[in-house]
């Protein structure tokens, strides 16, 4: 459904890429997003030595963050269509 946007709805909406690469065949994925926020991770991967998962220290490293690679396995596994076809 399309929707009329306000002046100031269209100067802070922004759409995000997400690219989604394959690791086998290359085969890459996009999915555009369209939002007016933004959600920054602000808890790190890594633990301290209490096993408590670390605070981000700025805006500037959770952005970072937001936009880094990440493999993606496990139960985040990304079931490529290009194998998936080539593989029954
Ligand atoms: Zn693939």
């Amino acid at each position: 459904m399309q929707t009329q946007r306000t002046p100031l709805e269209y100067i802070f909406s922004w759409v995000t890429e997400d690219r989604i690469e394959c690791q086998g065949c290359h085969y890459q994925a996009l999915r555009y997003v369209e939002g007016m926020d933004l959600s920054l991770p602000i808890l790190k991967k890594d633990k301290d030595q209490w096993g408590k998962r670390r605070l981000v220290a700025s805006v500037q490293e959770a952005l970072s963050m937001y936009t880094s690679r990440e493999v993606m396995d496990g139960k985040n596994k990304y079931s490529c269509p290009c194998c998936s076809s080539r593989n029954g």
